[in-house]
């Protein structure tokens, strides 16, 4: 599994709507201070279900729609959609190519879409289960990440063996038996 594909509309400085393709292998994007860059990364995270502004550098979720500038109005909504190769099913559904896409109005309403049909986040949170993707999993590895690693609780440092090996999602579903 491998990403493929991010489009942007209306995310933070992304105003127009811009589609990034990758390929398999190392992708570096570069471009001056203050071009967009942790923007991209803040939209992946923000895609897989992330519902702290802060930890997407904004102070309410508002933040992360396209706020205008001297020659653009603002966006009343933005959406995100990230497109995996899932030819290796990686992911346990039944697509080689997999798009997950969320969408958010000014008025704060979240939605969510799995291959255009339209989910709650706790789907797309029990598809990325144990694959290493999703908001808190080791995909995405941010600044300063490395040392909370190293030098954080056993409990937390446990959980990321937990995804890699393949096992949250019994724990999660375990825990929700026991709540029934
Ligand atoms: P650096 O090299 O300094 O890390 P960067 O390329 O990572 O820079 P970003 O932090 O991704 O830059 O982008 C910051 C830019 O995004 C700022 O110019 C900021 O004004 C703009 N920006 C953030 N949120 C919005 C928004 N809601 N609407 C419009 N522009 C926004
Ligand atoms: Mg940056």
């Amino acid at each position: 599994m491998y990403l493929k594909r991010l489009e942007l509309m209306g995310f933070k400085s992304f105003a127009n709507r811009t589609e990034l393709e990758f390929v398999p292998g190392v992708t570096a994007v570069v471009g001056p201070n203050g071009s967009g860059k942790s923007n991209i990364s803040d939209s992946i995270r923000w895609v897989l279900g992330e519902q702290s502004a802060k930890t997407l550098r904004g102070s309410k979720m508002e933040d992360i729609i396209f706020a205008g500038s001297d020659t653009r109005k603002p966006v009343n909504y933005c959406e995100v959609a990230l497109t995996l190769d899932n030819s290796d099913h990686t992911l346990k559904i039944d697509y080689t190519e997999v798009t997950i896409a969320r969408r958010v109005y000014r008025s704060g309403e979240s939605e969510y879409f799995i291959n255009k049909r339209t989910c709650r986040l706790r789907d797309i949170i029990e598809l990325f289960m144990d694959t290493g993707v999703g908001k808190e999993a080791y995909s995405i590895i941010g600044q300063g990440r490395i040392e909370e690693i190293l030098s954080t609780k056993s409990d937390d440092r446990r959980g990321i063996f937990e995804e890699a090996s393949g096992i949250v999602k019994y724990k999660a579903r375990k825990k929700e038996a026991e709540k029934k």
